[in-house]
């Protein structure tokens, strides 16, 4: 079992060589392995800074406090090496890598993230299964990273890392968005897959409640102002989705 600790974290979005803004403001949050955590709040209130700063995007500094994977602190780590140490960050916009093949892509990923090669025979079949149930044309593999995908291709190869790459936190911000209910279901099923194969913990980061109709969050909390102000099960999205989080604002 892992765990995945954020102790009283603080971080600021570096601006320019001079200035910065804080965002976060003393968050607290314990996800554990098989556990679904879905983070919900409105624009602008630091969701993504948390994804980003868990993931490592070096535009975040944290000023104080813990991210803590299983009792070490990965704050001071590299993007790539919290990617070897089980973390997995579906960006909200996802980058081009021209001239790099999905197929490259995908094995490099897992050969980093493992240590080694894996068995081409297992490994091809993994990458065609995983690519048949997310619905992705087999041609897709051959193209570069990203290059002319649609929102939707993007949001699939995201999913097709997770199932492929097993990390033990996936951290998924607004997958939801920009999806139409086919690919939604798709997507939601693929993230299903990856918690019920691999004990994956997830931490799902989202505006809308639409997406939580397919992956069933235990925990929900609710995120203003750079910090949790309220949480609890299912039943508080429900909530939020009928009252939005105006009863929270200036808490
Ligand atoms: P959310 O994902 O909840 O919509 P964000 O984490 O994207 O919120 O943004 C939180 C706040 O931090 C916003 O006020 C946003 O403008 C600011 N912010 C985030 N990243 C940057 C950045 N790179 N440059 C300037 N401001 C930023
Ligand atoms: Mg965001
Ligand atoms: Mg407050």
């Amino acid at each position: 079992m892992s765990t995945l600790e954020i102790k009283d974290l603080h971080v600021s979005v570096i601006l320019d060589d001079e200035n910065s803004k804080p965002i976060l403001k003393g968050v607290n949050l314990t996800i554990n392995s098989g556990e679904i955590h879905a983070i919900m709040g409105p624009n602008g209130s630091g969701k993504s800074t948390l994804a980003s700063t868990i993931a490592g995007h070096p535009k975040y500094r944290v000023d104080s406090g813990e991210i803590l994977l299983d009792g070490e602190d990965v704050t001071e780590m590299s993007v790539d090496e919290r990617a070897r140490a089980g973390l997995f960050l579906a960006m909200q916009y996802p980058v081009e890598i021209p001239g790099v093949t999905m197929s490259n892509f995908l094995r490099s990923a897992k050969t980093a993230i493992d240590g080694e090669a894996p068995s081409l025979r297992t490994w091809t079949k993994d990458v065609k299964e995983a690519m048949g149930e997310l619905k992705i044309d087999p041609d897709f593999i051959a193209r570069n990273v990203n290059e002319g995908f649609s929102g939707g291709e993007k949001k699939r190869h995201e999913i097709l890392q997770l199932e492929l790459l097993k990390p033990k936190f996936g951290i998924l911000d607004e997958t939801d968005s920009g999806l139409d209910v086919d690919a939604l279901k798709i997507v939601s099923e693929g993230v299903n897959r990856a918690h019920q194969n691999n004990d994956m913990g997830v931490l799902l980061i989202t505006h809308y409640t639409r997406i939580l109709r397919y992956i069933k969050p235990e925990f929900v909390h609710v995120f203003v102002d750079g910090h949790m102000v309220d949480q609890g099960g299912p039943e508080l999205a429900d909530r939020l989705e009928e009252e939005g989080y105006v009863s929270y604002i200036g808490k």
